[in-house]
């Protein structure tokens, strides 16, 4: 159970699947039963296999991935078992957003019969399913990225770090409550994962994000800000680490 993501535009420091597939390596001491990738910009690719690493990157020898933002994320299975199509990233019928989601959505089987009313089709058995059809729905209503994605995450219950790339935008949105979540500042992109192996070795310099704080990712700029969008103050820390 781990999430990565990284934000490096088309002139990035780094191949946004390398960023990728070494983060979800650096987290495989947590923990996990399947992983996947998505990249977006222009459209959005998902690649997600059930097994260990070398499945997922079998899966991208064949077919890969290339783009401007991307997220990652190893399963430590909660709702349904491990199966490619329970792996994350999880996205909206039509692919508009893909999304990452460490934790429980305790609330997840309401908001899905609601959704299912509504019209929106889901094919796995998670909780987290239900996130990208959130933000879908709310995008439906005429709010922007950011705001679809605030709305989505206000209606969850439970414990979640999640992130979230959108087709056609090369900013990654992130939320965390009661799960782990910290940015990575680089000289050309920016990083977001569970923990700091993840991308040290492209970057020490560190953003740990507070429990209801979000984080809006850009090739130049990390914002933080709180529940009721109020931009946060952040120190970046610098880590001492023994590689
Ligand atoms: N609850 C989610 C699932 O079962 C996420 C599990 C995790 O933290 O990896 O897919």
């Amino acid at each position: 159970c781990g999430i990565i993501g990284y934000v490096g535009g088309t002139s990035g420091e780094a191949d946004v699947l390398d960023v990728l597939m070494d983060g979800l390596s650096g987290l495989e001491y947590r923990g996990y039963d399947s992983a996947g990738v998505a990249v977006a910009e222009p459209s959005i690719a998902v690649r997600k296999r059930e097994g260990n690493l070398s499945a997922l990157e079998e899966a991208l020898t064949s077919d890969s991935l290339d783009g401007s933002a991307g997220i990652g994320h190893t399963r430590w299975s909660t709702h349904g078992p491990p199966s490619d199509v329970n792996a994350h990233p999880h996205t909206d019928s039509e692919t508009r957003v893909a999304v990452v989601h460490n934790g429980i959505i305790e609330n997840y089987r309401a908001l899905r019969d609601t959704l299912e009313t509504r019209g929106y089709v889901f094919e796995s058995d998670t909780d987290t399913e239900v996130v990208p059809n959130l933000i879908v729905d709310a995008l439906e209503d005429g709010l922007d990225c950011e705001a679809a994605f605030r709305h989505a995450i206000a209606q969850l219950e439970g414990s979640y770090a999640i992130a979230a790339v959108f087709a056609g935008s090369e900013t990654v949105y992130a939320a965390r409550h009661e799960s782990p979540l910290v940015l990575g500042v680089g000289e050309d992109g920016h990083y977001l994962a569970s923990d700091v192996p993840a991308f040290i070795e492209y970057t020490d310099r560190v953003i740990y994000l507070d429990d209801g704080e979000f984080a809006t990712i850009t090739p130049e700029t990390i914002t933080v800000t709180d529940n009721d969008g109020t931009v946060v103050d952040t120190s970046v820390e610098t880590i001492e680490w023994d590689a």
